[in-house]
Formats: C-alpha cells, structure tokens, sequence
C-alpha cells in the first residue's frame, strides 16, 4: 500500500507511526511544505527562551524514518490533489500517485485585516521559522506587543521575557484567556503575570499598526498609543482546507470527517487541527493524536476503531504558573452548578463546573495536585455529588476518592 499523508505536523507524523506500527510492508511518505523534519510545536516556546538549540528541535533522527519505512519529503508543498485519478501535485510540478491519502494540513496563524498589519516587524508564531525570525527581531528591539491573551499569547510573552524587551499584551475581551478561564481566574491569572513584568491592556481593540515601512507602535480603538517595533499577532488559527476545497472534498471550518477520519471521498482522510468532527476543530494536540491513532487504525484494517471526541484540555506552560482548564468551565444555560476556591495570597483558584452532579469542567490554577483525578472524573463522567462542597478544598483528599471509586 503506497500512504501519502500530506502534513509533517504530530497528526501526520504519528498517523504514519501508527500504519507503520501496523503494516511494515506499507509505502509512507510524507509531503512537508516546512523545511524542517518533524518538530513538536509546543518546543517553539522552550526554542524562543533559549532552552532549545534549532539541531535538537527535531523529535526523530533519520533512523527513526528508515527503520519505519517512512519517507520525508521536506519543502515539497503539496498544491493540488486529483481523487479520481489517486495523484498529488507538487509545487515543482511533479506528479505522485497514491494508494491512500490523509490530509494532516494543520492550520495557519490567523492575521486580522487591520490596517498596516503588512508592515515589517509584524509576525505570527506557527512554524520553527516564525520562530528564528521573532528571536532576531527581540534581539533588537526595545518594545514588543502581543495581540491576543490567549494561551498562546501568553505563553510567547512570558518566553519573550528571556530578552531585554518591554512586553505589552493587548486582548480584545475584557479578560485573558476567555475560553479556558472565568473572571476570578483570568484577574489571579492577570495578576501573576503583572508580577512578572509584563503589561497586559484588556478590553482593547487594535485599530492601525503605525509606522512608515516597519512597525513603530500600534493605534488602540480609544486613539491611545503604544510603540512597539515588533508586534506578534496571536488571533487564532483557521484549518488549512485550500488543498481539499480544491478538490472537491466537503468542508466547513475544517475537512468534514466521520468518526473513520474519512472525508466526503473514500479513502481520503483528515486528521489533526485541519479536520472538522462533529462542529469541532479543537486545534490542540490531544485531538491531533487521538484522530491519527483512528486512522491508522482504519487505513491498516482496524475498521472498528472508531473517534469519540475529546474533552479538551489546555495548559498553560509559563514556569512557576500552572493552570489546566478543562472540559467545559463558562457553561450557558439552565442545569449546571459551579464550585469556587480561591486562595489568592498563594496563587491558588479552582473551579468545578457540575451538570446533574457529574463534573463537566475545571479549572485548576496555582495547584496540580488534583489534575489526574479531575481529568479522570471528566473523562469518566463519575457522579461527584456527595462530595462536591468540599471536592476543591485543600483538606479533601481527591486523588484517593478517585482511587475509592475505581
Ligand atoms: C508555539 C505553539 C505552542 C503550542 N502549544 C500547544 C500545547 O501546549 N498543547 C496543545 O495541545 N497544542 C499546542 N499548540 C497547538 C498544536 O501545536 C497544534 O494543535 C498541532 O500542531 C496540530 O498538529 P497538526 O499536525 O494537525 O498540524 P500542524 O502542526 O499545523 O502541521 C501541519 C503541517 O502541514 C504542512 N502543510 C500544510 N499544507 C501543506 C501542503 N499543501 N503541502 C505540504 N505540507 C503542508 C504545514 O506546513 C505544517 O507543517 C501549540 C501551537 C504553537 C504554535
């Protein structure tokens, strides 16, 4: 069986670990428009603080591919596909067949259409090169503004704090991290960082990026000022679905899938922050693995392993800040209870979100000792009632009411 999976990103990379495991007389190859083998993204950050050096961002050396049969082909985007006639075009013009296809297209920074967003100096961070790129410009220059307060705004602000740089966080809503956080958690959450140097404006809409050719600062909404010669723009992502429209394959958001990972044709899959199931393109990596573990179970026989989908989880990777949200923690609507503790001299806030007494959500800010049982007690949909007045405190003994109950 030849396998082309277009994407050198973790869904396609472990979709081929997967086939590889099972099949080793399967063809693999690999279309990677990136010019670097297989990195994690999450390293880009540990990369900007100089933990990482660029030789060891790469998560697998050539034996790695060899011994699995899997061929990379890096800088060879894919720029069109043909179903019916099982080909891929690249963009040197060159022709591959295919036996089976998985679409691992990922997804691309998304740049809102504000005024003077094409000027030098104003970046996005998805790619190892985004991120060389954003090193050398925090090198020379005094002031950075970050749009965007979400988790990967934050997480490049903080690491941004490894240079001699002012860093001024700028979110649209009037708190950070409004999909994974309440009030009371984003005001702690904020607080934290202030103490860390960082300066974080809610509430403000970015209306122009100044400057002649580079950026010089940037114009908010209510006509304040704030200068900047580097401005990273963190607004979210939108799935790489170009390649797949072209081809007739059904889309919304993302590449529709079933529960099999196939698209709207057969024998073409989707799988990771490109592939829309059930309304939900998550954009997190859990999904990415959860959905290349299905299809390569389906491409190599496995046809009864099928998706469910994940409760997703998000971290934020700041050191010395841990917090963990989970599940659903800003539920609308009648039927749902919520639990509150808050310790905010030692940095502490948790949340549980309760529907019909089973933990739905939680957010876990300052403290990780709960984190495995709460993401079990989501997970497992276990009912929490008897102990949900007292389940956040720090004298209640989680980890073993969770053991108690296996
Ligand atoms: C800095 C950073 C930190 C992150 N931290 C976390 C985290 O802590 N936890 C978490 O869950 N998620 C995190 N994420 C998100 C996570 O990285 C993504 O969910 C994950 O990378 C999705 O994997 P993917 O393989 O679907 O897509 P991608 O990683 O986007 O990979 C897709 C690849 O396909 C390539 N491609 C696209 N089109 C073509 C084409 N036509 N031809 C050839 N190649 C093509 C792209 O260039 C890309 O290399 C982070 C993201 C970033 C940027």
């Amino acid at each position: 069986m030849r396998l082309a999976i277009v994407g050198n990103g973790v869904a396609g990379v472990t979709t081929a670990r997967y086939v590889a495991e099972r099949d080793p007389e399967a063809q693999i190859t690999i279309y990677s428009r990136e010019s670097y083998p297989y990195y994690p993204r999450p390293r880009l950050i540990d990369f900007i603080e100089g933990e990482v050096s660029l030789e060891a961002m790469p998560q697998y050396d050539a034996g790695w591919y060899s011994d699995r049969h899997i061929e990379t082909r890096l800088s060879s985007e894919v720029v069109a596909l043909d179903p019916a006639d099982h080909t891929l075009t690249l963009a040197s013009g060159e022709k591959v067949g295919y036996d089976v296809l998985v679409l691992a297209t990922g997804a691309s920074s998304f740049i809102p259409p504000i005024p003077g967003a094409a000027k030098a100096g104003v970046g996005a961070l998805r790619t190892l090169d985004d991120a060389v790129q954003l090193c050398h410009a925090a090198e020379a220059c005094r002031e950075v503004v970050i749009l965007g307060g979400g988790l990967l705004g934050l997480d490049s602000a903080v690491s941004l704090t490894h240079y001699d740089v002012q860093i001024t966080v700028i979110e649209a809503l009037p708190r950070l991290l409004p999909r994974q956080l309440d009030r009371e958690g984003a005001a702690l959450l904020q607080s934290m960082l202030e103490a860390r140097g960082l300066t974080i404006v809610t509430g403000a809409q970015c209306a122009q990026v100044l400057g002649s050719d580079r950026v010089e600062g940037v114009l908010l909404a209510d006509g304040s000022e704030i200068d900047a010669c580097l401005l990273l723009i963190s607004a979210g992502v939108r799935p790489n679905i170009a390649l797949a429209q072209g081809a007739g394959l059904a889309c919304n958001r993302g590449i529709l899938v079933d529960a099999r990972m196939m698209t709207s044709v057969p024998g073409i899959y989707a799988v990771g922050d490109c592939a829309e199931y059930d309304g939900h393109v998550w954009g997190i990596i859990p999904a990415a693995l959860a959905q290349a573990r299905v299809a390569g179970a389906q491409i190599t026989g496995g046809t009864d392993v099928l998706y469910t989908d994940i409760v997703p989880s998000t971290t934020l990777k700041v050191s010395g800040v841990d917090l963990t949200s989970l599940g659903e923690v800003n539920p609308e609507g009648a039927g749902f209870t919520e639990y509150r503790y808050l310790d905010a001299a030692r940095g502490i806030y948790k949340k549980a979100v309760l529907r019909e007494g089973h933990l739905t959500g939680a957010i876990l800010l300052g403290d990780r000792r709960d984190l495995q049982a709460v993401h079990r007690l989501v997970a497992q949909g276990t009912d929490v009632t008897e102990i949900a007045e007292m389940m956040l405190t720090p004298e209640f003994d989680l980890p073993a009411w969770v053991r108690s109950q296996a």
